[in-house]
């Protein structure tokens, strides 16, 4: 078990353009499979639950990087404030204003993402393009000084029509070229999609994903 998860690393790691990132998604696994993982040489690792990910870090190396990629409700902010790498799944206005005032309460400017609800499922969270639009010419954000806008998030919906798929990560990377011009033509740390999962990954890369997040293919089903 542990060989193959090195393993797994290894392989996505030859596999990977450059400038793709992959992180592995390490939610409900325990940490000798994170161990696994981080001897083979990965560093960046995603969790979806603000405890799960406070308690991992504790117990693992300091020099992993933690994303986190659930849906974060406002009072758990201050469970990963002190040393989340990148939040992904930002979907409102008002989470961004508590971002921002728990990152203040810590001294840091937190890095976020902008999710895009891009996927039929209506359970999925984000951003529509024309909300995330709209969230964008309000402005507010400008006077955020303790976050730091960095891209955009999306999950395809759970098909195997890859042309949809292809569509829905076509949708988002047109809305990142659309932000970025706007908004950040002169700031470089605006960046990143953060797109594709075990089942869409190559997809996602061949449509400008810089960012992608695999769990299932790595580390196996958890067992829920
Ligand atoms: C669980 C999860 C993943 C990983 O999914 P796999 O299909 O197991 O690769 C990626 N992104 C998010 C937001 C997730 O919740």
């Amino acid at each position: 078990m542990r060989a193959d998860i090195a393993d797994k690393i290894k392989e996505l790691h030859a596999l990977l353009p450059k400038g793709v990132t992959l992180i592995a998604v390490s939610k409900y696994h325990p940490k000798e499979a994170i161990e696994a993982a981080y001897s083979a040489g990965q560093r960046d690792f995603g969790e979806s639950k603000a405890q799960d990910l406070r308690i991992k870090r504790e117990e693992l190396p300091n020099d992993i990087k933690w994303h986190f990629i659930g849906h974060l409700q406002s009072n758990k902010i201050k469970y990963i404030a002190p040393f989340v790498h990148l939040i992904h799944s930002v979907d409102s206005l008002r989470l961004l204003q508590e971002i921002d005032k728990q990152g203040a309460k810590v001294g840091r400017k937190i890095p976020c993402l902008l999710q895009i609800h891009i996927a039929q499922e209506e359970t999925k969270f984000g951003f529509t393009p024309n909300e995330c639009l709209a969230m964008l010419a309000g402005g507010e954000w400008r006077n955020m000084h303790n976050i730091e806008l960095r891209g955009v998030m999306c999950m395809a919906s759970n098909t195997d029509n890859s042309e949809q798929i292809t569509n829905e990560f076509a949708t988002v990377k047109q809305l990142f070229d659309e932000i970025k011009l706007k908004y950040f033509a002169d700031d470089d740390s605006f960046g990143i999609i953060s797109a594709g999962m075990s089942d869409d990954y190559k997809i996602a890369i061949a449509n400008g994903s810089t960012h992608i997040r695999i769990g299932s293919d790595i580390f196996g089903s958890p067992e829920i």
